[in-house]
């Protein structure tokens, strides 16, 4: 399997909950608001002989009057209507962004024009409900009935290669994937293993649903991994986007 990042860059993030670009060459952090923590966005392509994956959305910034995801897949010769699945770990804002684009005569559309789109049911019921503000509803209505997304319910398999294990630790409904083709497991535990280092580092983060069960999966994965020689990708860092064992 070939995998893709597909870095955003780095942003800011502060208790207005907005994301700011940060260039580490040109910003300087101490000039942002007070509590602001920095934070990289990288979803991934993966390419396996049936489909062409990507793994959460991004941001949906549109740069140049494109979407930069269009661009990022461009710059690797990839069009978005190759896309065949797009699999979502849930649907805060960061994850959520590149999954509808709003078209020249004011129309949403999905931004992979010919991908399924695959998701929990509860987490898109969750965060259509408005009790949580790191939901932007607008990002993600359009899926609500939409002929291209299969909603799904707890644990499962996708064509018998994609597995999917909801975790509820990050988010109350996130979930994780595997993917295996030709003896290589790639996994995907996107926010409840954002980075390289917190796999090695034991602690509870205070922005996670459950925090202890984050660290504690973390830990379960690792050594999982090492056993059975997975491929890690991490959504939140830019500097380490995969590893493997
Ligand atoms: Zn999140």
């Amino acid at each position: 399997m070939k995998i893709i990042p597909l870095s955003e860059g780095a942003f800011t993030i502060d208790s207005t909950k907005k994301f700011i670009p940060f260039d580490h060459k040109a910003d300087d952090l101490q000039k942002r608001a007070v509590g602001s923590l920095l934070v990289e966005i990288q979803p991934f392509l993966v390419i396996t002989d049936r489909d062409i994956l990507l793994l959460d959305t991004g941001l949906g910034f549109t740069k140049d009057a494109e979407l930069q995801i269009h661009q990022l897949l461009k710059a690797n010769g990839i069009g978005a209507g190759e896309v065949t699945k797009v699999l979502l770990s849930h649907l805060h804002k960061d994850h959520a962004g590149g999954i509808k684009m709003t078209l020249p005569d004011g129309q949403a559309t999905l931004t992979f024009p010919n991908a399924t789109y695959y998701l929990q049911a509860d987490e898109l019921a969750y965060g259509l409900s408005g009790e949580n503000p790191s939901y932007l509803k607008e990002q993600f209505e359009i899926l609500k009935g939409h002929p291209q997304v299969t909603l799904l319910e707890g644990n499962g398999a996708l064509d018998g290669y994609i597995t999917y294990q909801v975790t509820g630790a990050h988010s109350k409904y996130h979930q994780v994937f595997w993917i295996k083709e030709g003896g290589e497991t790639i996994f995907y535990g996107a926010d409840d293993a954002p980075q390289l280092g917190q796999m090695k580092n034991r602690f509870v983060a205070k922005y996670d649903y459950d925090g202890r069960k984050c660290m504690e999966l973390r830990k379960k994965w690792w050594s999982e991994g090492e056993a059975e020689k997975w491929t890690f990708l991490f959504y939140h860092d830019v500097k380490s986007p995969t590893y493997s064992f």
